[in-house]
């Protein structure tokens, strides 16, 4: 697929679509259109900044909101519904060239070039930049291989076009799905899908939902409401095959040798932060992203990175509020005032109405979780040995405890 752009032109305020021109060059190229890279332009904008700023997305480049997809059947909203604006409407609006389509393949750092995916297609397309930003996202993570007989039936949501592909397989009808994980997305997809009226089974190795934010007996809490609700729970149990069946969807085989029938499969089993593009430049990298300081500075000079993709001082925090900082300290730091980043003790709000669920995971193991609570509504506190606070866990009533335990909580990064 050729790239193409969408720009507004200050002189005549016109939006236009056209492919890249083989070389061009931008003050400021940010890689990604996710909420971290449109975040930046966004804040760089705000501050009155007036320089050259070309995205470069590899999807539809429209924007959106992502937490908002492991909400959209209950409402039942089709995928264009959640689309604020689309690549040509976000351009107009950051004054900014929106380039769609088109995979950033290679960083040339001694000429501050980036090399588009067509590069050979179309003559060598490449784009210059002053300052780079990486916010390249992650992506989804799938520890098995998929036969390629039932991979139209398998799927992975993290952006918009993914949503899309899987609205489209299960159709307008109720349909069985089968999630494979018990994370945070695979958990708000069964309570989203099931309230959509979807027939939903959860199969993980875990032995409790949520289990990297939840100490059991939340998890278990958690389960018993899904279960409650009809969501069957398949936990503490491994994928052995996935094979077409005889009704045109698919058979799933559990290590125990149990069976499950579903229509389409959606993979929840985690994001590896994108850092290919990063490590091949010989930029430092980890298992945890690309590595940033408090200014979001790479080991390059003229390179920087924020949101999924990014580890800073050590943190990936992978959700909104750190990249909303991120996004804001940058964009200072770029318009000329040195700005470190700090992420305050944020928890994470998960979207499961049929139990609300709240967590701020401690970052090292605690010594002991004090957990108070029945039917439901539990506060988990996690202690270290001098039993300070470390983090926290709350389930349904006791959500409310969120803002007094977030000001006694210890900063994500200080
Ligand atoms: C279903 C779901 C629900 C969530 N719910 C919540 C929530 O309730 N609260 C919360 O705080 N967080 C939530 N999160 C996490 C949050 O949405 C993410 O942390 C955030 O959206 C990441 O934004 P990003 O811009 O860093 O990455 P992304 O949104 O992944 O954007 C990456 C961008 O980079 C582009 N890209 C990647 N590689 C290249 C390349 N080589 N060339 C060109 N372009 C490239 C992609 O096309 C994309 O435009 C949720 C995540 C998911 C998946």
């Amino acid at each position: 697929m050729s790239a193409s752009y969408t720009q507004k032109t200050s002189t005549t305020q016109r939006t236009s679509t056209n492919k890249v021109s083989s070389m061009s060059h931008a003050a400021l190229v940010i890689i990604g259109t996710g909420m971290a890279g449109v975040g930046l332009a966004r804040a760089l904008r705000r501050l009155g900044e007036q320089r050259t700023i070309t995205l470069i997305s590899a999807d539809s480049g429209d924007d959106y909101s992502k937490p908002l997809l492991s909400t959209g059947f209950a409402k039942d909203l089709k995928p264009d519904k959640l689309a604020q604006r689309n690549a040509a409407q976000l351009g107009e609006e950051l004054d900014a060239r929106v380039v769609i389509h088109a995979q950033a393949n290679a960083l040339d750092v001694d000429n501050k070039t980036v090399l588009l995916s067509d590069s050979q297609a179309l003559g060598g397309d490449r784009l210059r930049y002053d300052t780079l930003v990486l916010a390249t996202g992650a992506a989804p993570r799938v520890p098995f291989s998929i036969d390629p007989s039932v991979a139209p039936r398998c799927f992975t949501i993290n952006d918009l076009d993914d949503y899309r592909r899987f609205h489209t397989a299960l159709g307008g009808n109720p349909g069985r799905v089968a999630i494979i994980g018990a994370g945070l997305v695979g958990c708000e997809f069964a309570n989203d899908l099931n309230t959509g009226g979807h027939q939903v089974s959860v199969v993980a190795p875990e032995a409790t939902l949520l289990p990297r934010l939840l100490p059991p007996p939340l998890g278990n809490a958690l389960g018993d409401a899904f279960s409650e609700a009809g969501i069957r729970l398949h936990l503490g149990r491994t994928i052995d095959s996935i094979a077409p069946s005889s009704d045109d969807g698919v058979a799933l085989t559990l290590d125990n040798a149990d069976t499950l029938d579903a229509d389409v499969v959606l993979m929840a089993t985690g994001l590896a932060p994108r850092t290919a593009l990063a490590e091949s430049a010989g930029l430092t990298v980890s298992a945890s992203g690309v590595e940033v300081d408090r200014q979001l500075r790479t080991s390059h000079p003229d390179i920087y990175a924020l949101g999924d993709v990014a580890c800073v001082d050590g943190v990936n925090a992978m959700y909104v509020q750190p990249l909303q900082a991120s996004a804001k300290a940058l964009a200072a730091t770029l318009a000329g005032t040195p700005t470190p980043v700090n992420f305050g003790a944020w928890p994470v709000i998960v979207k499961t109405p049929l139990l609300p669920v709240v967590a701020y995971p401690p970052k090292t193991t605690p010594e002991h979780w004090r957990i108070e609570g029945e039917d439901g509504n539990f506060s988990a506190l996690a202690e270290d040995k001098y039993g300070r606070l470390i983090g926290f866990a709350l389930t349904g009533s006791c959500v409310r405890r969120k803002v007094e335990l977030s000001r006694a909580a210890p900063a994500l990064l200080g």
